[in-house]
């Protein structure tokens, strides 16, 4: 269920909603990295060895940027763009739902505090979160052991969210890690 562009596995989904399901399936919560696909990407990946090797090892690739969805509706198959914020907000809702332990990466110091408190409004249970600026990562991966959050959002933009990405899941593979970009800042905005 996963179409080829440009040489990258990809995810059609019909739905934000179905994309949620894929990522958290009951109390089961998908493990690995996901990346939003777009065609400045895919052109990216024939010759950027690190971005390849993001992508190679994500366990989700997804639709983010109308030339991939409209490759993917070429090849026959019904989706929707998967927009990388609407993902994160989307599954920031249903976490709080489900009560699923969340932590957060990224974003100027006063952003990061603002979307903290309004995840927590929405009933998010944020367990850990720090800036994009000053954080010590082994003091996020002793977070990541300690608090055991089973969504991780990283903003700080590509390629440092990815390197990262990396290194954390050598530590704690037992999440769902996104790269989220500007998300933070949209969200605050
Ligand atoms: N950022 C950060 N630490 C850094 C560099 C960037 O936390 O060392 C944050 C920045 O504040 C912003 C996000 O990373 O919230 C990246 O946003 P940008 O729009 O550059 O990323 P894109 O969405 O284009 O990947």
């Amino acid at each position: 269920n996963e179409v080829m562009v440009g040489g990258i596995a990809v995810r059609p989904f019909k739905s934000i909603d179905e994309a949620v399901d894929c990522v958290i399936n009951g109390g089961d919560i998908l493990q690995g990295s996901a990346i939003a696909i777009n065609p400045e990407k895919v052109m990216l990946a024939k010759t950027d060895e690190e971005l390849r090797s993001a992508i190679d090892t994500s366990v989700l690739r997804y639709a983010d940027g109308i030339g991939v969805v409209r490759t993917i509706r070429r090849k026959g198959f019904s989706n929707v763009r998967i927009p990388g914020c609407d993902l994160w907000q989307a599954l920031m809702v249903k976490s709080a739902e489900l009560e699923i332990p969340v932590m957060l990466i990224g974003a100027k110091p006063e952003v990061s505090q603002k979307v903290v408190s309004r995840l927590k409004e929405l009933g998010v249970s944020v367990v850990y979160a720090c800036d994009g600026y000053s954080f010590d990562e082994s003091e996020v991966i002793n977070a990541l052991i300690n608090h055991k959050p089973k969504i991780i959002s990283i903003a700080l933009g590509s390629p440092k969210q990815e390197r990262l990405i990396y290194r954390l899941q050598q530590a704690y593979p037992e999440a769902f890690y996104q790269g989220v970009g500007g998300t933070f800042d949209v969200y605050v905005g």
